[in-house]
C-alpha cells in the first residue's frame, strides 16, 4: 500500500499565531531570535520557490532589486501537479528566458486532447497550429520545470533558501520580519506570499476564509509506467465522482492526476478503493490500468479548488496557488502561477520605487490580475461545472465524436498562447 501524502502546509509549533501580527509589539520577535540568530536585509523576501515565487523573483531581479526566495524544501523536489505543460506557457518562458533550458528537460511533446466519458465515448481534437513550439504543449515532471525555475532566478542574483521552513513573520514600522527555522531572520521591506494552495502567509494575516481551506475534491497522483498510453495527447478520463489526467512524461512514464469528489472516497484504503474500483469504472482507464505498474507513491492535496483569496496586506502580496487556484482540468494552474508572479513584480516594483507599500497602493496588483485572467477565470468556472456534472460533458463528447468543431473550439480557448507584457 502506498503511502497517501497530504502536501498540506502545517503551522509548525514554533510559529506565531496571533490572528492580527500586524497590531503585535516588535519585542515578540524575540521568541524567535537566538544568539545564533544571523539578520539578512532584503528589498523582497519571497516564501516559495514554486512557479509563482521563482518567476516574481527573477523579474525583480532583473529590476535590481535584492531577493531573498526561500522554500521549506530542498530542490528539485516532488510537487503534486498533472505535470501539462500547457502551450499558454510559451510566451511566460520566453520572457523569462528559460524556453531552451525547458525544453532541454526529459519531456513528451502533447500536440492533442483526447476525452473519455464512462460510458465509452471518446473525442479527440488537436490544438491549433501556432507559429512556432507555441502550439505544442509537454509533458514534463514539475520537479524539472521548478527547478529549471529556481537555478535561473540564482542566475541573476536571487539568495536562495531551500529547507527552510518560514516559521514566524512580523510587521515593524518600516521593515518585515521573516523567521526562517534555520535561525535566519529576513529583514524586508516586502512580502511576496507563494507558498502554495495551503499558504502559511494567508493564514498568518487572516486572509483565509471557509471557503479557502475546504473544497469538493481531493486531489491524487502518481506516475505509472504504461507502454504506449497518453502518446503525444493529454488524456481526461471521467468517472463517477471525478476525472483523472494522463500525460507521457519522455522518460517512459505517465503522469496520472486525479481530482475525486471527497463524498464518494472511503474512510480507508483510499489507495485500494481508486485503483481497484474507482478508475476502472471508465474503460479506457481499466485498459490503461490493467497494462501498467505505479513506480511512484500517491500523493495527495486537498482543496484541490476554492475562490480567490483577497491577496494583499500592508506590505504584502499573495501570487499562485497561494492567491487562489484553477481547476485543474484545463491545467493553466503553472501559468496563473508564473503570471501572476510577473504581475506580482510588477505592482512591488512601483511599490518600491514610490515608497507606497501601503494595502491600498497595493490593491492595484490584485485588480492587474482581474484584468489580465478575466475571461480565463470565466472560462475555468464554466468547466469546473461541466467537469462534474456528467450529464453535461457525456452529450459534448459524443457529438464530438462524430464533429469535434465545439471540443476544438474550447481546447483553442483553453491551450492558445496571448502575449505576455
Ligand atoms: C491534481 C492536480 C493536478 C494539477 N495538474 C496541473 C497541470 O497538469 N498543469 C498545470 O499547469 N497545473 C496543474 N495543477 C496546478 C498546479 O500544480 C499549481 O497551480 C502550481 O503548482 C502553483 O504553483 P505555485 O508556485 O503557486 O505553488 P507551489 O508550486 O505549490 O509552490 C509553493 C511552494 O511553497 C513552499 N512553501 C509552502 N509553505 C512554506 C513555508 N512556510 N516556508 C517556505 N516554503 C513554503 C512549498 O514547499 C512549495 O515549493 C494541478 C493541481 C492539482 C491539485
Amino acid at each position: 500500500m502506498h503511502d497517501l501524502r497530504v502536501e498540506r502546509t502545517v503551522a509548525p509549533g514554533r510559529c506565531w499565531n496571533a490572528p492580527h501580527p500586524i497590531d503585535v509589539s516588535v519585542s515578540r520577535l524575540g521568541a524567535y531570535c537566538t544568539a545564533k540568530s544571523a539578520m539578512t536585509n532584503c528589498d523582497v523576501a519571497i516564501v516559495g520557490a514554486g512557479p509563482a515565487g521563482s518567476s516574481a523573483a527573477i523579474a525583480l531581479a532583473r529590476r535590481g532589486y535584492d531577493i531573498v526566495l526561500v522554500d521549506k524544501q530542498q530542490f528539485p523536489r516532488e510537487k503534486l501537479c498533472g505535470d501539462f505543460i500547457n502551450p499558454i506557457n510559451w510566451p511566460v518562458f520566453e520572457n523569462l528566458s528559460v524556453a531552451e533550458r525547458v525544453l532541454a528537460q526529459p519531456h513528451s511533446e502533447v500536440s492533442g486532447f483526447r476525452m473519455t466519458a464512462y460510458s465509452g465515448e471518446a473525442a479527440e481534437t488537436s490544438f491549433k497550429s501556432a507559429p512556432q513550439r507555441r502550439a505544442i504543449g509537454l509533458g514534463l515532471r514539475r520537479a524539472l520545470l521548478d527547478q529549471v525555475l529556481v537555478e535561473r532566478a540564482a542566475e541573476l542574483g536571487v539568495s536562495i533558501r531551500l529547507g527552510s521552513r518560514v516559521e514566524g513573520l512580523i510587521k515593524t514600522e518600516r521593515a518585515w520580519r521573516v523567521a526562517l527555522g534555520t535561525e535566519e531572520i529576513l529583514r524586508a521591506k516586502l512580502i511576496i506570499g507563494a507558498d502554495g494552495r495551503n499558504s502559511w502567509i494567508a493564514q498568518q494575516l487572516g486572509m483565509n476564509t471557509s471557503s479557502s481551506t475546504h473544497g469538493r475534491s481531493i486531489g491524487f497522483q502518481t506516475r505509472l509506467r504504461a507502454p504506449g498510453a497518453a502518446q503525444g495527447k493529454i488524456e481526461i478520463h471521467l468517472f463517477p465522482g471525478g476525472y483523472a489526467g494522463l500525460v507521457a512524461l519522455g522518460d517512459g512514464t505517465v503522469s496520472l492526476g486525479l481530482a475525486v469528489d471527497r463524498a464518494t472516497l472511503p474512510r480507508a484504503r483510499i489507495d485500494d478503493f481508486l485503483f481497484t474500483e474507482c478508475l476502472p469504472q471508465n474503460p479506457h482507464l481499466r485498459i490503461i490500468l490493467s497494462r501498467s505498474e505505479r513506480v511512484a507513491e500517491l500523493r495527495s492535496a486537498y482543496p484541490v479548488y476554492f475562490s480567490r483569496r483577497r491577496c494583499y496586506a500592508d506590505g504584502v502580496v499573495l501570487a499562485g496557488d497561494a492567491a487562489g487556484v484553477s481547476e485543474p482540468i484545463s491545467g493553466e494552474g503553472v501559468f496563473f502561477a508564473m503570471q501572476s508572479g510577473l504581475l506580482a513584480a510588477e505592482t512591488l516594483d512601483q511599490a518600491l520605487r514610490s515608497g507606497e507599500v501601503a494595502a491600498d497602493y497595493l490593491r492595484r496588483y490584485e485588480q492587474a490580475c482581474a484584468r489580465a485572467f478575466r475571461r480565463r477565470f470565466i472560462l475555468n468556472s464554466l468547466l469546473r461545472m461541466a467537469i462534474y456534472r456528467p450529464s453535461l460533458l457525456t452529450p459534448l463528447i459524443r457529438l464530438s465524436e462524430k464533429n469535434s468543431r465545439i471540443l476544438s473550439s474550447l481546447v483553442d480557448r483553453v491551450c492558445q498562447p496571448q502575449a505576455v507584457g
